[in-house]
Order: C-alpha cells, then structure tokens, then sequence
C-alpha cells in the first residue's frame, strides 16, 4: 500500500521499524494498531520482503488494519553472507543470528529515503520513527531528517533495563564470583551467572554478539524516549530504576495483547477466535481450536498445565524425557506445545523416541494430556478457566499474555532477557517460581513432578501466586482503560503523553509517571 494515502487527511505520520524476529514483529504490530485505535495519526510499519508479508498476512483487511500502512524495505540476504531468502530469526541456527543482526544496518538508506518521501508527499517530516532497541542505527539517521527517534524494547522495564546493562557493562567480567551487582540496580538485586545466556558469559567486547549490542544499545540511549511493553503499575520497581538509567521518558503503553484477551467475558465465537489467533501469529497451530477447547473443557477451573518454550527455544533430548516422566508422574492434565529437542532438525517430524514408551498413547487414552506439535493457539489455552499455570521460557509476550489472563507461570528461563523476567517474577510479583534455567542445566523427574504440584497447588504457594497472578490481571485491564481523563488507565494516559512529546510541547527529559 502506498504510504501516502490518505495523507490529506493526516494529523502526522508515525514510521515504525521492527527487528526480524516474530517476538518482535508481534509486539510493532500490536503498537501500530494501538497508535491508530488511540490517535489521529498515520502509521507506516517499514521491514524487509518477507517479514512485510508475514506482517500481512497477520492483518485483516476490513478493521482498523486496513489504516496500517506497509512499506518494503529492499533487503537481500546473500549479500550479508545468509542462507538464501532469510530474513529472520526464526529457523536460523543461534550462531548465524548475529549476522542478520548486522546486516539490519544496511537498512539505513532505504529507511532514509523512506523518511525523505514522506517529508516531500505530506510538506513536513514523520512526527517520529518509532526503532527497535536493537536499530540503534536509525537514531542519527532520522534526526538528521527533521524527525524525533524513539525507541521501542519490545520487553518489560526491569528486563529490558538487565539486558542493556549486561550487554553495556558486562559486570560478570569484572568479578570471579557466582553473584554480582549491575549498574542500574540496587545492591539486593544481585544477578547469577546463570542468570546470563552463554553468549553474554563468554562476551568479551570483541565478539560478533558484543559487537552488534554494544554499538546498538547505546545508540539507542540516545533516542527521545523509550515504550516498554508493560504496565506501570505491575513493575513499579523495573519503572523507576529505567528511568534513572536512561534519563528520559519512558512510557508504559502495555499489555500489547489483542484487545478481546483483556476484557472480563469474551464475546468471540470460538471461529472468529480462531481467526484472530491465526491473524495475531500468522502460524497455523498443530491442533485444531475445537480439540484444545474439548480437552479443556473436559478438566477444572485451574487444574491444566500449560507448556511452550516460545517461538523459537527448545529443550534438549535428555530435558524432554523428564519432563515426560515428572509430568505423567504428577497425574496433572497438561497441554504440551512440542518440538523437535536441540540437536534434531527444527522442522523434522515427531519422533516417539524423544518421549518414555507408550508416554503419548497413555496419556492420550487417559485424557491426562495433549500434545500439540510444534504450534498451539496460546492465547486460546491461556484464556481458558480450566488453565491453571504456564510452564514457559518467560518471553516477555508469553509473560504479559499469561497475566493478562492471571494465570501463574513455572519459570525455565533459556536465553534474552528471560532470566532477568523471571527473577523479577520471582522476587518482586511473588507470581512465578523457576523449574530450572537456561538449555545446559540438568532436571530431573522428581523435581518436575515437585515443581508441577506446587504451581498447581489451590491454596498453599500455588494458590497464592494465583491470586498474585490475578491481582496483575486486574491491574492490567484498569491501565488500558478508555474514556474521560479521570477514567483513563495509565496505558492510555501514557500514551496521551507520548503524542505531547512528539507533538513538541513536552520535551522536557523527565520521567513520564502517569
Ligand atoms: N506462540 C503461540 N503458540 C505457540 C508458541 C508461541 O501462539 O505454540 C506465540 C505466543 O502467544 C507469543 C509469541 O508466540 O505471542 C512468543 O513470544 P515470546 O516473547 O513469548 O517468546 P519468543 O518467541 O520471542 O521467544
């Protein structure tokens, strides 16, 4: 769609660039469709060949999609020494990452030149381009065009803080011992190692991961203020240390999940469900929507485990196999979102062996579980009364889907700002407890089976992170409430601040407490 439609009409234009990979892709386009749902504004979502079309097939033409405007930003992976047609994370192995990481920055000139022709078609520059953290390089790059930057993490404010300061200071370098401070937190907040994803153990300044986030983090740190995907109220603590951090304005617009999750009774009939599910991921699920809606109906209110490591972790051969083993022997129903362990091709067929003998037929005939391959309609699961906890990896969309839902989480942390997530889940929300941490620690049956019967305890420390769990939902659905000022949620006030400062009359470097 050309970008310049419905200019004549335009209030200002807003420029949105995401990072090539579906957490974040997701997370732009639930923006996108909040800024066009709560301002006057035009929006243009700008990404590479395949990523635009995965973005459009996730949208309907007949809503409020229909005023998001797409823009192709000309990319070819080959010149970046990539697999061919590979313009995402999704299906490349971790050590390729860091390279199509690198190659975002030639993104510059086409991004340029996109900024340049909406400055001469509408007679003024973009209000803003809205960057992914991981786009430092935009920041110089839209300024010098006339327009404000401003930075979008995708994550929570005490993740997003951990991850940047990790990556900017690399504290574990300067020390031998297992727990150390990070700058940006106060001294009870120490960090473990293990907390840290290999890559960040073993960076030291000068390889291809350090390289890319050091320059980009803190390029970013220079834009005209930060999104988080998160809401004020839930994260008090991650909010104030942010904003200590960057010195700028912070604005907590979240939860970014689809607007019928964060109302009390859905109206949505389980077909529209579905179609907004596929719309909302693009993915088609290995189970039909009616057949996870039996299972579940088929169980208690909060008596289902829910298990998926997100779009793109798995857990390696040996973990699976206790897994199996720990949740069969807790006699929990569970959905289990599974896929191919670590070291099998990610888009090969189920192997039975991967799991104990006769494990699928047993609990398959028992009604105890339901295996979905590869794909499953999370939101569906996790807004449905009979889920009671979520094993997950804690990727900040699962965690603000679960809550939105105030459904509890058994935490197993594998890589990004997962570790920090769940630590603050821990530690400040008292809503999640760790099963275990990343892909190279060791679990066995027993503790899986202690762990499941703890989360899905109904009085006890299980009974008590739901009700947690609840009260967060509670506050989630207060923040993205609309109406006069005295009605509106912190979510929307935010929001409403963040168009003063890109309308020019607030750009004052403070912080931005609804
Ligand atoms: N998701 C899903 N079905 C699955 C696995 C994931 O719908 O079987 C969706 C999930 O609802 C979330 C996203 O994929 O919106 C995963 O994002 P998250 O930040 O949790 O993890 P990431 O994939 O970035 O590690």
């Amino acid at each position: 769609m050309d970008y310049s439609q419905n200019q004549s009409q335009s209030h200002g234009h807003i420029v949105m660039l995401p990072f090539m990979a579906h957490g974040h892709l997701i997370p732009f386009l639930a923006l996108a469709r909040r800024i066009r749902h709560l301002t006057p504004f035009v929006v243009t979502l700008a990404t590479t060949p395949l990523n635009l079309r995965y973005l459009r097939s996730t949208m309907s033409p007949d809503n409020d999609d229909s005023r998001i405007h797409l823009y192709e930003l000309p990319f070819c992976s080959s010149d970046h020494g990539l697999p061919p047609d590979t313009e995402n994370t999704e299906n490349l192995p971790p050590d390729r990452i860091p390279a199509l990481c690198h190659s975002s920055v030639s993104l510059t000139a086409p991004v340029e030149r996109l900024i340049s022709d909406i400055t001469s078609k509408d007679g003024r520059p973009p209000l803003c381009v809205i960057s992914d953290v991981f786009f430092g390089w935009s920041v110089d790059a839209v300024r010098r065009l006339g327009t404000k930057s401003i930075t979008f993490t995708t994550g929570g404010a005490y993740g997003t803080l951990a991850y940047n300061s990790l990556w900017l200071h690399l504290p574990h370098r300067s020390t031998d011992v297992e727990e150390f401070s990070v700058p940006g937190f106060p001294e009870r907040c120490r960090f473990h190692r293990s907390q840290l994803h290999r890559f960040i153990r073993e960076a030291d300044p000068t390889d291809e991961w350090s390289k890319f986030f050091q320059v980009q983090l803190k390029l970013s740190l220079a834009s005209d203020g930060w999104f988080c995907n998160s809401v004020e109220e839930i994260e008090p603590l991650g909010f104030d240390l942010l904003r200590k951090y960057l010195k700028l304005p912070v604005w907590a617009i979240g939860p970014l999940v689809p607007s019928h999750m964060l109302q009390n009774s859905s109206p949505v009939s389980p077909k529209s469900r579905i179609n907004s599910l596929q719309k909302h991921t693009g993915k088609v699920p290995g189970v039909s929507l009616e057949k996870c809606l039996d299972f579940l109906n088929s169980h208690r209110p909060n008596s289902v485990l829910y298990i998926s490591f997100g779009s793109q972790n798995t857990i390696s051969p040996s973990r699976m196999m206790q897994l199996a083993i720990g949740l069969e022997s807790s006699g929990k129903p569970f959905i289990w979102v599974i896929r191919p362990p670590l070291g099998f091709n990610i888009k090969g067929e189920f192997r039975s062996e991967w799991l104990p003998p006769g494990f699928k037929d047993r609990v398959t005939r028992s009604k105890q579980g339901l295996l979905v391959w590869n794909w499953a309609p999370q939101l569906d699961i996790l807004s449905h009364d009979s889920t009671g906890a979520f094993l997950s990896h804690c990727g900040w969309n699962s965690v603000m889907e679960s809550l939105s839902q105030g459904v509890p989480i058994l935490g197993w942390p594998m890589a990004a700002e997962q570790a920090y997530n769940a630590k603050m889940m821990v530690e400040e929300m008292g809503l999640c407890v760790e099963l275990t941490r990343g892909v190279e620690s060791q679990i066995d049956a027993e503790e899986v089976k202690r762990m499941i019967e703890l989360v899905m305890e109904e009085e006890g420390k299980g009974g008590e992170m739901r009700k947690r769990a609840n009260a967060v939902m509670g506050q989630m659905r207060e923040a993205v409430k609309e109406g006069g000022d005295d009605e509106k949620g912190s979510s929307v006030k935010a929001m409403d601040e963040f168009v003063r400062t890109i309308l020019g009359d607030s750009m004052n470097g403070s912080s931005s407490s609804p």
